[in-house]
């Protein structure tokens, strides 16, 4: 890999205005330095939201000077393919950062002559963006074709993992799901369900338990379609739904006191923990401290094996003034929210598998 330039695939998905608020440019710094060391230049990718041409709220520009404050050196910002050949590599610059490459039709579609046009920036390829795995996009799966390719430092570390968790789980093993809609979660609680002995519920997916139970939810949110999905579920000792919750305007935000003292209960007893999905509407004063209660619980068990993931649910640490990535060695935070999930469905990862 000496003089050689590396293309390198990352996350930089922040909304606009948070740049300097995230753990995200942090968890690449490793794999960039390590990169430097290894090859002569490396050119960053990534996309950003889910723009369908040039939109100047969602460039990576502002990315490029935070990095070049993080490592130490400059990093040139590539606007368009033009420029880049008019750079050319001719300055002594080691690290460039590509414009998002959203901006471009070809990254959605996984389109092999935008893949290569890519794969023409550099002389071999590197994945750390776990969180985007789970999409056949071109910079994922389709420059593999053309590329020598390979994982990432904190990808490697997300498949060790997360992986180990698929091979095996020390009992009573707990998995916490909270959030928004549980169609987006089921593929964990199946794949998870013989193995698990208790599976809390929070959010929506417990409002969605309680509808199919028959109890009123006025207008909590709630997946009124998913009965079907969670009907094998229903009567299950593992599930533990709340016992009492927080209400306001006829809509269930919270867990209440009761069940959070007895969740955290479960939590200290358990010896692996998955979570993902806040326990309530955590972003609206009032009703954070089921999700709360829930971390300072996780926080509080050193014994278990635990894994957190999900944009939201990582969001939420804030909560706790804590903004470090990784909170306690046994607890691993990860980067990936629907890659998470569909990873630990026991699905395979399109851009895992290009890398095999
Ligand atoms: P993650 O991003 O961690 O995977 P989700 O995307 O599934 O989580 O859902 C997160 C969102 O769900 C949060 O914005 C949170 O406010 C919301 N939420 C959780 N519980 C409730 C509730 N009871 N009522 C309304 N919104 C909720
Ligand atoms: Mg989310």
């Amino acid at each position: 890999m000496e003089g050689r330039t590396c293309l390198l695939r990352v996350d930089l998905n922040v909304e606009p205005g948070q740049e300097r608020n995230t753990n995200r440019l942090e968890a690449i710094i490793p794999t960039i330095r390590w990169l430097l060391k290894k090859g002569k230049r490396v050119v960053i990718l990534s996309h950003r939201g889910r723009p369908r041409r040039f939109d100047r709220r969602l460039t990576l520009r502002p990315f490029a000077p935070l990095l070049q404050k993080k490592l130490g050196q400059e990093v040139v910002f590539v606007p368009n393919f033009n420029s880049l050949k008019t750079i050319n590599y001719k300055l002594k610059t080691r690290i460039f950062l590509l414009e998002n490459l959203r901006f471009w039709p070809g990254e959605e579609k996984n389109d092999p002559a935008f893949a290569r046009k890519l794969a023409a920036l550099g002389d071999f390829y590197v994945n750390d963006a776990f969180a985007v795995s789970h999409r056949k996009n071109a910079s994922i799966v389709a420059i593999t074709k053309y590329l020598p390719s390979y994982s990432g430092l904190r990808l490697k570390e997300e498949v060790g993992k997360l992986g180990g968790l698929l091979k095996y789980t020390t009992r009573p093993f707990t998995v916490i799901i909270g959030g928004a809609k549980i169609s987006d979660k089921i593929g964990v609680i199946e794949n998870f369900w013989r193995k698990a002995d208790y599976f809390l519920f929070g959010g929506g997916p417990a409002n969605t338990f309680f509808a199919a139970k028959g109890l009123p939810v006025g207008d909590s949110l709630a997946d009124k379609n998913a009965k079907f999905l969670i009907s094998n579920y229903l009567n299950s000792e593992k599930i533990i739904l709340p016992v009492d919750v927080k209400i306001h305007n006829r809509q269930i935000l919270d867990i209440g006191e009761s069940t959070i003292r007895s969740n955290s209960a479960i939590i200290r007893k358990s010896r692996t923990i998955i979570w993902n999905g806040p326990m309530g509407l955590f972003e609206k004063k009032g009703f954070e401290k089921g999700t709360v209660g829930i971390w300072k619980a996780i926080l509080a068990n050193r014994k278990a094996r635990i894994v957190v993931g999900g944009g939201e649910t990582v969001a939420s640490l804030r909560l706790l003034g804590t903004r470090r990535l990784g909170v306690r060695e046994n607890i691993f935070i990860s980067t990936g929210g629907g890659a998470m999930l569909e990873y630990l469905s026991g699905k395979k990862l399109p851009g895992l598998e290009v890398l095999k």
